[in-house]
């Protein structure tokens, strides 16, 4: 980090930063220029906080040099991180299909689509009990009955399960979850993700709907600083000005968060594109950038389903999907 000074720093203040630098364990390199002093810091300055530093009368501008995320940085990590659960690994360099219905309906379909996406070639279901809607009138899950329904169908299918939490009080009844999903709009719920770092269990954190890259890993530094290192990111598809789609898949965010994280990067073509028949086509193209996965809403009856109907693909639909990405995948790995 680097400290510009404005012109004739008092001294008095000078000295106070120089303490008060000095007292967080940093080490400071002063070059006194022509019209400009400059503060090098040598140290562990992740704790700085920035906004007060410009605050400071003496000071003109401060500017980070080392990137703010230490845990989830390839730089201090270059191995890439695998996850693994039951049978699947993520981030092994093959592509993992988490498939399985937006929500949990009922015993007999998300048994029945479990069994089928397993058939096709998924290695984990997904399938929502806590729903977040963008109304309150809509169906807002099955809760924790649904959870129970989940779990049934991991028995029937064998298949590893991920589901949504949406608050931290939800956490007893994760406790037989293999993977705890945090949805792109509790992405900077960071109560939540404190608290999720205190777990020994992998999380599929998602961006959220307006949240940059630096946003994104800074979330999964809250969980890794808790101690859980176990966090796979998921590009989900931003808020751009177009309205065609439900939302517009950042396809750099996966070379991107892969070059600058050592965490998997998997994404969801679904909540991207919002349409059924967008979801083969962006499916490959971020199998083509480099994601160690995809996650995939599908349902047994789509235009019943009790939500995101329009963007969930038949499981005949995923079963050709999978044999078309396997024969993607030999090509191009
Ligand atoms: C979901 O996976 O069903 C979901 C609600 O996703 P997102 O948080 O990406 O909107
Ligand atoms: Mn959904």
């Amino acid at each position: 980090m680097v400290i510009i000074l404005k012109n004739d720093p008092n001294e008095n203040q000078l000295n106070n930063l120089l303490c008060l630098l000095e007292k967080k364990g940093i080490s400071v390199q002063k070059t006194v220029g022509v019209s400009k002093t400059i503060l090098g810091l040598v140290g562990d300055t992740g704790a700085i906080d920035i906004d007060a530093l410009r605050a400071l009368d003496i000071v003109e501008d401060v500017k980070r040099i080392q990137e703010p995320f230490r845990l989830a940085n390839r730089k201090l990590h270059p191995d890439d991180t695998i996850i693994k659960v039951g049978n699947a690994a993520i981030g092994d360099g093959s592509l993992t299909l988490i498939a399985g219905p937006c929500a949990i309906e009922s015993e007999e379909q998300i048994c029945m689509i479990a069994k089928s996406v397993k058939a096709s070639g998924a290695a984990l279901l997904r399938g929502g009990a806590f729903k977040p809607r963008t109304s309150p009138y809509s169906f807002q899950g099955l809760q924790e009955e649904g959870i129970r329904l989940l779990i049934k169908a991991r028995e029937v299918s064998g298949l590893p399960i991920v589901t949504e939490i949406t608050d931290a009080e939800q956490l007893p009844l994760f406790e037989d979850v293999d993977i705890i999903q945090v949805g792109a709009r509790n992405m900077q719920n960071y109560e939540l993700l404190k608290r999720l770092g205190k777990i020994d269990k992998p999380i599929l954190l998602k961006r959220g709907l307006s949240a940059t890259y630096d946003e994104l890993i800074m979330s999964a530094e809250y969980i890794m600083s808790g101690g859980n290192g176990k966090v796979i990111l998921c590009e989900r598809g931003i808020r751009t000005f177009e309205s065609y789609t439900r939302n517009t898949l950042d396809i750099a965010a996966i070379p991107v968060l892969k070059k600058r994280t050592h965490l998997p990067v998997i994404a969801d073509p679904s909540h991207a594109t919002g349409k059924a028949d967008l979801v083969a086509p962006v499916s490959a193209a971020a199998a083509a950038a480099g994601a160690d996965g995809l996650i995939i809403e599908v349902h047994n009856d789509p235009p019943r389903a009790l939500s995101d109907g329009a963007q969930s693909i038949r499981c005949e639909e995923f079963e050709e999907l999978s044999r078309q990405l396997k024969t993607l995948v030999k090509c191009i790995r």
